[in-house]
């Protein structure tokens, strides 16, 4: 069940100490001002998404942040072989799921990327167990899909949410990239590792590297390592099933 939507902009409070309704009564006159819902956090104001770029006056800045890919697997095929409709349905259950997830952590949405969702953890909300936050997102993706599939189909085989997810955490650039068509997006070999890492989870499945396994290692001790080979990576990389496929 998702938590009460926030009154208050949580981002502008936490930065500015700033009380920005933006539910309510409250928010008319703000809204008429142009200040509204952000889309990639319901508990966040649209200011916030780019609230540095006028304190500090840079359109990028670095910060640490936690990087969470989920995506459909397998979702090709069963784009062309599935009803229409019947993979419409899915994917609006698989976006919702991942968004509700991720907010209850205090994450943004940035982007939904086709059968894919990129998610960040630490910005604007800053938090503390960041890493922690998103590998308990990554998780609940796994577990509320795989529930929802249950109830969706029944026996049916066609149109099924197998979900791979990758998180990785480190240094990366935000902010507003391109000129004539600005997207506000998180760049970097985070980003990019996370991204790989993702790319070879199965259905069902949630690999952490080892900057991430470090922060959760008391909560799933014992995870055994997997060396894997990852495209544009000279040696074997380490990653950790906090979750492994189950058997087929
Ligand atoms: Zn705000």
């Amino acid at each position: 069940m998702p938590p009460t939507p926030a009154t208050i902009c949580k981002g502008c409070w936490q930065q500015m100490h700033v009380p920005v309704p933006i539910r309510g009564l409250l928010s008319l006159p703000f809204r008429l001002a142009g200040i509204r819902i952000s889309r990639m956090n319901p508990n966040l104001c649209n200011i916030c998404e780019t609230m540095f770029t006028r304190v500090k006056r840079r359109s990028q800045i670095q910060i640490e942040a936690t990087v969470l890919f989920a995506d459909v697997r397998g979702y090709t095929s069963t784009a062309a072989s599935a009803d229409p409709a019947a993979v419409a349905k899915m994917l609006d259950r698989f976006y919702d799921i991942c968004a509700d997830a991720v907010w209850e952590r205090d994450g943004i949405i940035n982007k939904f990327i086709g059968d894919a969702v990129l998610a960040i953890f630490n910005f604007p909300l800053e938090r503390p167990d960041h890493v922690e936050q998103a590998v308990g997102a990554g998780l609940a993706i796994l577990d509320r899909t795989s529930a929802a599939d249950a109830l969706l189909h029944r026996g049916a085989t066609t149109a099924r949410m197998g979900i791979g997810v990758g998180i990785h955490t480190g240094t990366a650039s935000i902010g507003e990239f391109g000129t004539a068509y600005k997207d506000f997006t998180i760049i970097g070999p985070v980003v990019n590792l996370a991204s790989r890492v993702q790319g070879i989870a199965r259905a069902g499945e949630l690999l952490v590297t080892s900057d991430v396994y470090r922060h959760v290692a008391d909560a799933f001790p014992e995870v055994p390592a997997r060396q894997v080979p990852l495209k544009g990576i000279d040696r074997a990389t380490a990653v950790f099933p906090i979750r492994a496929a189950p058997a087929a």
